[in-house]
């Protein structure tokens, strides 16, 4: 009988446990992985170098006389491309607290990004060769200030506003893309979010964002330049269907019908 009891208690510790350990998985904030993975995981490294890396092969494909007698521009995006605000959603996670755009500003004024691995080496070296490097990002214009004083700390090339396009009028960076094809021949994109090489990416469905990565099959690794980013994105806003607005229950909805099982 005294067995039996001691038994039925180790199984009922057991189940209590798991129980416990299910229920804390669930309340687990879902962007704390994505957060640990860019912020601990050494594979997140090695794929930022691994992108800068095959930016700097394709740029010494281009023959250094290309350089001399064309105005030659690279097109990067700045937020995890080129500089890491891991920290500001790690902020969120600490003080249990949601996105919010003054959240954003508040961190931006701070100037404390820091460099996304392989980065700054890279873009001294394109503009050592002789390419301009223009920063198409979506940070607001009340931002560039406090976004320079974060470049210049980095020692990146081209940290003044005429090299800065940030987001006027349209979130859509092709008309700036544009404006810089005007005078520059631009060999080569770098971006975390597939809007920023063409605008084929825009506003559309899982489906179609995989239909046009495919149609683009040869240029990622050349003329794109892919740099990871798990923590947020338009991949992100897909999985919700674009919606804005929703409550956290009709979120996990979404997240759960996308999953894929067998
Ligand atoms: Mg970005």
């Amino acid at each position: 009988m005294k067995k039996v009891l001691l038994v039925s208690c180790f199984v009922a510790a057991i189940l209590s446990t798991s129980a416990q350990d299910s229920a804390a998985i669930k309340e687990l904030p879902v962007k704390e992985y994505p957060v640990l993975f860019q912020q601990q995981a050494a594979e997140y490294r090695a794929l930022c170098y691994q992108a800068f890396n095959i930016a700097l092969l394709r740029l010494h494909e281009i023959p250094r006389r290309k350089f001399r007698k064309q105005k030659l521009a690279i097109i990067t995006d700045l937020d995890e491309t080129i500089i890491d605000n891991s920290y500001s959603e790690a902020q969120l996670l600490k003080e249990g607290k949601t996105f919010t755009g003054q959240w954003w500003k508040a961190w931006t004024a701070r100037s404390a990004a820091t460099a996304v691995p392989g980065a700054v080496e890279f873009l001294q070296a394109a503009k050592q060769r002789g390419a301009t490097i223009f920063y198409v990002s979506n940070r607001d214009t009340s931002e560039v200030n406090s976004t320079l004083i974060n470049l210049k700390k980095l020692q990146l090339p081209d940290t003044d506003t005429a090299h800065m396009r940030f987001l006027v009028n349209t979130s859509s960076k092709e008309p700036r893309r544009q404006l810089i094809a005007k005078d520059y021949n631009v060999i080569m994109l770098l971006g975390d979010n597939l809007s920023d090489f063409t605008s084929a990416f825009e506003k559309k469905n899982i489906s179609d964002r995989f239909l046009e990565t495919d149609k683009a099959h040869n240029d990622w690794g050349k003329k794109f330049i892919v740099l990871p980013n798990p923590v947020y994105g338009e991949w992100e806003s897909a999985i919700y269907d674009y919606e804005k607005g929703l409550t956290p229950s009709q979120r996990e909805q979404k997240r759960q019908a996308k999953l894929k099982g067998y």
